[in-house]
């Protein structure tokens, strides 16, 4: 895999999903070892840093976009990435994420933070921690240019291998060729 000695400067970014995708990466198993020489990995939630870092080659993007927090995020991830890959359903359409389209955004506040809350002290939403949501859960493509989409739920850890692989590789991939049900 790959001739060139630099390494990719890799980040991954958890959003508006359920961390299923990022346990994909991890579902690599031994594979993992082999990628691991050719990436450095720069910001991810696998790692202790705090600020997303510039000039990164690849940035893997779990989620959709749900809050003024992720809006923000994702526009300063596509400054700072030369490639962007959506990871997974929810990166991709929104998926479960935009299930509370369904109902909007204060009835989900409303059932989250008050009716099934035990303890509500001051009965206020804590917007100090959390962040303002947006109106409508978005997919990444419709806030920023997206290179890759890579999808499933999670996405399968085979795929991102061998997306990660032939990224690594400088190789155009197919990628229906390595999500196609029955695989
Ligand atoms: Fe979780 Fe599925 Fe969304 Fe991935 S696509 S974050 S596994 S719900």
């Amino acid at each position: 895999m790959g001739n060139s000695t630099k390494k990719i400067r890799l980040a991954t970014i958890w959003l508006d999903g359920c961390s299923g995708c990022h346990m994909s990466i991890l579902d690599m198993d031994e594979k993992l070892i082999e990628i691991a020489e050719y990436v450095d990995v720069v910001y991810s939630p696998y790692v202790d840093e705090k600020e997303f870092p510039p000039n990164v080659d690849l940035t893997i993007v779990e989620g959709a976009l749900s809050s003024d927090h992720d809006i923000a995020m994702i526009k300063k991830i596509r400054e700072n990435s030369k490639l962007i890959l959506a990871l997974g359903d929810c990166a991709i359409t929104g998926n479960i994420s935009a299930m509370k389209n369904l109902f909007g955004s204060d009835a989900v506040l409303q059932k989250g933070y008050f009716d099934l809350a035990d303890i509500n002290e001051g009965n206020a939403y804590p917007s100090k921690i959390v962040p303002k949501l947006l109106d409508k859960v978005l997919p990444l493509h419709e806030v920023i240019k997206v290179d890759y989409f890579l999808p499933g739920c999670p996405a399968p850890a085979d795929a991102i291998y061998e997306m990660l692989k032939a990224l690594i590789e400088g190789r155009e991939i197919n990628i229906h060729e390595l999500t196609r049900f029955g695989k």
